[in-house]
């Protein structure tokens, strides 16, 4: 599953979410400090996560 990077435009927060395109589409990402919807997605490149496949 990608790692998405937001930025939170209320309070400058920075936060990534592990989520799926379809999740991306249907929920709303809020910004875990301020609650805000108002984010916005951060491309940083990738990020080399080492992630079991269960
Ligand atoms: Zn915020």
């Amino acid at each position: 599953m990608p790692l998405y990077e937001f930025q939170c435009k209320k309070c400058n927060e920075t936060f990534t979410k592990k989520m799926s395109v379809k999740e991306m589409e249907k929920e709303k990402v809020l910004c875990p400090k301020c609650k805000s919807e108002d984010v916005k997605k951060v491309i940083s490149g990738f990020y080399s996560v080492t992630s079991k496949k269960s």
